[in-house]
């Protein structure tokens, strides 16, 4: 593994007949991802809540000539196990594997003491950073078996390594997405040619970043664009043996 991923520059063809499904794929991290997916080769599987925004990156990667994507809407705060069965079904029948599964799409809740931190956004946001990229994995672990060498990689945070003030259930999402992925690292290790790793981005130029730092000139920032390396290490083949880790891409 290079020293620090933000340096790692894969081979152009990394990803080439890769199927990669990344969610939140229509702004911030989640779009740079996608984009750089395909531009090493991947066929990429848009998924999001905004179609809209899914759209526009599905021009945007068609037009750069590259593999043509499909989008998938879904919204996580409310999809359960029988939309994430169909998720299965309509990849097992389109593709018959999944290679890659990024589950970037996250929100931010309010930043506010855990003495007032509201039941039903409390549970909003577990339900999106945490229940639903358990689900969607475990109800996607039969088509990810179907790939020679599988990549599920979680997102998780510098708060959910080290509890904040005010950052209430987000950093309690990350801290259980740190869990998530050793847990189920350990139950593939030796037995499945899946394996799970997280990311935590570190501080970049998105409208998240902007929600939780309103006075933050975002210009001191990485775009999403800058922090690929570490994407497209878990994503591709030189990291075939990496299981279990959690890789700072900054
Ligand atoms: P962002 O710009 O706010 O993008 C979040 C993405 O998640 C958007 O595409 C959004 O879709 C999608 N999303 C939110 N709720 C959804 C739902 N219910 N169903 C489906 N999709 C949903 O945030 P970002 O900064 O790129 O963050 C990406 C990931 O990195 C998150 O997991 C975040 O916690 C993590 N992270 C970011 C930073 C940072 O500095 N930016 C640092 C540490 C960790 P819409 O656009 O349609 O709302």
């Amino acid at each position: 593994m290079p020293s620090s991923l933000l340096e790692y520059r894969p081979a152009p063809d990394l990803l080439a007949d890769k199927v990669i499904l990344v969610t939140g794929a229509g702004d911030g991290i989640g779009r740079a991802a996608a984009l750089a997916f395909a531009r090493h080769g991947a066929t990429v599987v848009l998924a999001g809540r905004t179609v809209a925004k899914l759209e526009a990156v599905y021009d945007e990667i068609t037009a750069a000539g590259l593999p043509t994507p499909t989008i998938y809407p879904v919204d996580l705060a409310g999809a359960g196990e029988e939309d994430y069965r169909a998720l299965a079904h309509a990849l097992d029948a389109h593709f018959g594997r999944l290679d890659g599964l990024l589950h970037n799409a996250g929100i931010l809740g309010q930043r506010t003491p855990l003495a007032r931190y509201p039941l039903r956004l409390w549970e909003e946001v577990l339900r999106v950073n945490l229940t639903a990229p358990f689900l969607m994995t475990q109800k996607l672990l039969p088509v990810l078996e179907k790939a020679p060498a599988a990549s599920v990689v979680f997102t998780s945070s510098g708060v959910g390594r080290r509890g904040k003030a005010y950052w209430g259930a987000y950093a309690v999402s990350k801290f259980a997405i740190e869990g998530l992925t050793q847990v189920w690292a350990d139950e593939v290790e030796g037995v499945s040619r899946i394996r799970v790793n997280c990311i935590n981005p570190g501080p970049t130029r998105t409208a998240m970043r902007a929600a939780a730092y309103p006075a933050e000139d975002p210009n001191r920032l990485r775009p999403p664009e800058a922090i690929m390396g570490a994407y497209l290490y878990l994503m591709g083949d030189d990291s075939r043996h990496v299981n279990g880790q959690s890789l700072d891409a900054q």
